[in-house]
């Protein structure tokens, strides 16, 4: 073998072991999640790296279901979406490919992350309540949201939506199986009206007095606060948050992440988008997006509704390990009748 041929087949077969000698300069990222900074975001990295996006935006389902679909052939390189338990559920259909990377593994906490897929933003489900209706000394941790004492005043969302199946399953991590199937119960008999509706649709119906107290995301109550308009001022004059379990676990976290897909055929530049997300510059773009919380401890964000909202000691469960119990959690809601 003449000395320029070596050296050529040592470069190809370095190149198909590391991503990081591709030569990608196209990355097609499939999210379901799309906020106003999105364009801020991309554009970004396509500056820093030369490497054009391409995105394409649905539904959580419609998205995996077009990878499977794809299968081998699928352009798919990142897929993006919210909630640890959507993460989970596409980790368990196969689609993700592990990623190690030291930026990661040194900038992201490690419960934030997984082998398949990492965390980018935080979240917390906080309590809301009527001040008039419902005293602060009753509405301090989930447990008490199933205390008779609050009969006919619990509100919520669909207990099969994820946001509620991750809370479920850190309640199961916890508590137990068996006392959180009673405090499912408990939520059931508490209820003020059958579950329906988003979430701002339980803070806007705790404002209104229809119920006393529910469960929300913390950044629909950060969005009707940072809002001009009289009728979202009015609602958060209305009410009273919480931290939840500030004396015991803390308050329940959940998360958006990402992960590479595994038939990605730029993986290289999957990777480097994966870690430009947790740079100092993207972590803001992504978590002010939507009011929440970077992953990256020293990113600060100026947002005045969570600067408003102030610190909470959050439950550092981690991520992966509350994904497992998310099928439980299902299958005690449904034997609770919260659906
Ligand atoms: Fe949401």
């Amino acid at each position: 073998m003449s000395k320029r041929i070596l050296v050529t087949a040592i470069l190809s077969s370095l190149a198909a072991a590391s991503p990081a000698f591709a030569a990608d300069t196209e990355l097609n990222i499939y999210s379901a999640r799309h906020y106003q900074t999105d364009e801020a975001l991309y554009g970004e990295f396509t500056k820093q790296t030369g490497i054009k996006i391409n995105r394409i935006e649905a539904k959580e389902d419609e998205l995996l279901e077009r990878i499977r679909n794809e299968g081998a052939n699928s352009p798919g390189d990142v897929f993006i979406t919210v909630d640890a338990s959507r993460l989970a559920h596409a980790d368990r259909q196969g689609v993700f490919a592990p990623v190690k990377s030291a930026v990661l593994e040194e900038r992201i906490p490690a419960h934030l992350r997984t082998s398949n897929w990492f965390s980018y933003s935080t979240r917390a489900r906080i309590i809301v309540y009527n001040p008039e209706l419902v005293k602060a000394e009753q509405v301090q941790t989930y447990e008490q949201l199933a205390d008779p004492a609050l009969k006919g005043k619990f509100c919520s969302r669909s207990g099969s939506h994820p946001y509620n199946l991750s809370l479920g399953a850190a309640m199961i991590e916890h508590n137990g199986i068996d006392k959180t199937e009673a405090w499912a119960k408990g939520l059931v008999d508490n209820f003020a009206r059958a579950p329906k509706g988003g979430d701002t649709d339980q803070i806007k119906a705790v404002a209104a007095g229809e119920c006393g107290v529910a469960i929300a995301n913390s950044y629909y109550l950060a969005r009707l606060m940072n809002s001009d308009k009289t009728a979202d001022k009015k609602v958060v004059d209305s009410i009273e948050a919480v931290w939840p379990n500030q004396q015991s676990w803390g308050t329940h976290v959940n998360v958006s992440g990402a992960g590479m897909l595994k038939h990605a055929p730029n993986k290289g530049a999957a990777v480097k988008f994966l870690e430009y997300l947790a740079s100092d510059q993207a972590q803001a773009y992504f978590a002010n997006g939507n009011n929440e919380w970077p992953v990256v401890s020293s990113v600060k964000v100026a947002n005045p509704a969570l600067e408003k909202l102030g610190e909470f000691k959050a439950d550092t469960l981690p991520i992966g390990k509350l994904a497992d119990s998310v099928a439980e959690a299902q299958r005690i809601f449904d034997r609770a009748g919260y659906r």
